[in-house]
């Protein structure tokens, strides 16, 4: 027989826990802390707190922790000031967010006295963005404090930020000795029971040992295995391989529990009518309209902003195009003229094409009716939410994490990966001709719809009651609810 499920309101009464969450820094990483924090507070079974760093560093986020202390006046917000960081000149030119997840490092001795110190009953469980791990972890243990992780990538992604680390050993004491050496390359990563990861899908940092980025990242692989829980945006039918694998300590032996608690949403409630895109959308009809964007912190450069545009007329597609011209959002004032889209572009394709650079509810768009392809760089927070709305993702990966979940998008039914179409190198490009053609095709596949509808179904019957998602979910309450 299935296993009794209990409501998360049943799980009330008892001790209260008193969870603190220290979030990093990007849209693709404050969302799902957001959407984990909504879902807790509904159930009103912890106290929350939510370390919070002004100013932020888009606009976007300064919205959305606006939003979320207006929504949830009984979440605490727990202002930390980062200490002086001259990051321009110690890394010229790097990604703003980057370095400021960076910035978040050099000050995290100062979360010990703000864990130690809330206000309310005693801090019992921190949870944390894996770019902090390394820091957060060791405190959160002097404190006798638990420390979770909120893992915003895929669950194979997670499984290779564990699995680096010994990976990279493993090949030193094959060629240069232990220790990570300078030039010896990463190469492919087989993940024990995962997948090969070739070296081309992996974030492009880390072929270089030197690099901020690959830094944290091998730091804070190597802190994983000492967190108490990971809370993953994924379900148990999109990665059951990665996520069988992690459980059973076949990547790295005695690995923490995993809560497979996604995919993670702002409401249940269907797309509201009102702003501007869904009330287009409205107009539009059923799975005829192509969704484009890029995630919060990807600039489009105009070469491949006219191939985009050239290509989704040439698709002969409705469209609805969200365009960023800059990584972060308070540095865009490039006006969507015909400089920017080519000569005459907005007039042609007047009633059938919206272009816009404002931050749309893109959870919305993917769920309203009209939409019928999701042409993306398959960010993760992405692909979970056409994988909920059971949209097909055409995937164009971009950097970071994005070839590997763009495999994932494949193996779960999400929908298809353009291996070949990259941003990289000089004067890449992906020509309009290409885009128009690929994305009529998928447009009008039947098979990749079915798999995706599929997909979408597989997603609901995981956070439904009962469900693997909503099951974890009650574990890690239970878990936070033991020890404190
Ligand atoms: N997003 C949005 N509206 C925008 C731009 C982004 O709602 O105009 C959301 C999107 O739905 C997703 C997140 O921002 O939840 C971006 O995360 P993702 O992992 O897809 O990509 P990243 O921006 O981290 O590269
Ligand atoms: N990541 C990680 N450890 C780190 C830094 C990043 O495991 O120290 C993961 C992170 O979850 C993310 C991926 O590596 O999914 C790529 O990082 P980035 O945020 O730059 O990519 P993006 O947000 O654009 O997807």
């Amino acid at each position: 027989a299935p296993p009794a499920t209990k409501s998360l309101g049943e799980l009330d009464g008892g001790a209260r826990p008193h969870v603190m969450f220290i979030p990093s820094a990007g849209m693709g990483h404050l969302l799902p802390f957001f959407r984990v924090i909504a879902a807790l507070a509904a159930h009103d079974v912890v106290d929350i707190s939510v370390v919070t760093v002004l100013p932020t560093v888009s606009a976007a986020e300064a919205d959305h922790f606006a939003s979320l202390f207006a929504a949830l006046p009984r979440v605490s917000r727990v202002d930390f000031h980062l200490l002086p960081f001259d990051a321009s000149s110690e890394f010229p030119g790097h990604d703003p967010f980057l370095l400021r997840w960076e910035a978040l490092r050099r000050s995290a001795h100062l979360f010990r006295p703000l864990i130690a110190g809330a206000a309310g009953p005693r801090v019992s469980a921190v949870v944390t963005d894996v770019t902090l791990t390394s820091h957060v972890i060791p405190i959160a243990k002097e404190l006798g404090v638990q420390c979770h992780v909120l893992f915003v990538s895929c669950a194979t992604m997670l499984s290779l930020a564990a699995y680096t680390p010994v990976h990279l050993d493993k090949k030193n004491k094959g060629e240069h000795g232990p220790g990570v050496g300078v030039g010896v390359g990463v190469g492919d990563v087989d993940i024990p029971g995962v997948r090969r990861i070739p070296q081309s899908y992996l974030p492009q940092p880390l072929l270089d040992l030197n690099k901020l980025f690959t830094k944290q990242f091998i730091d804070n692989g190597r802190e994983i295995i000492n967190a108490d829980g990971f809370l993953v945006n994924t379900f148990d039918a999109l990665e059951p391989v990665a996520l069988a694998a992690l459980r059973d300590g076949k990547v790295v032996a005695g690995f923490p529990p995993v809560y497979a608690i996604g995919p993670l949403r702002s409401k249940e409630e269907e797309a509201t009518t009102g702003s501007p895109p869904v009330a287009w959308l409205d107009e539009q009809p059923a799975r005829s309209v192509v969704y484009v964007a890029f995630g919060n912190r990807n600039a489009v450069s105009l070469e491949q902003i006219r191939e985009i545009a050239a290509g989704l007329e040439a698709s002969g597609c409705r469209f609805l195009w969200v365009l960023k011209t800059t990584t972060v959002d308070r540095d865009d004032t490039a006006e969507l003229t015909d400089d920017v889209l080519g000569e005459g572009f907005l007039e042609r394709v007047q009633g059938r094409g919206l272009v816009t650079k404002a931050w749309v509810d893109q959870e919305a768009v993917l769920k309203h009716a009209s939409v019928g392809l999701f042409l993306s760089h398959s960010g993760w927070n992405s692909v979970t939410e056409a994988a909920a709305a059971g949209v097909p993702l055409l995937a164009w990966p971009r950097g970071g994490d994005h070839r590997v979940n763009a495999t994932v998008v494949v193996s779960g039914g999400v929908g298809v990966w353009m291996e070949q179409w990259s941003w990289d190198g000089e004067d890449w490009l992906v020509t309009g001709e290409e885009i128009g053609k690929k994305v009529k095709e998928v447009m009008s596949d039947a098979a990749v719809r079915a798999r995706a509808t599929r997909t979408g179904e597989e997603a609901a019957k995981a956070v439904a009651e009962g469900g693997t998602s909503y099951r974890s979910m009650q574990k890690f309450i239970s878990s936070l609810k033991a020890h404190c």
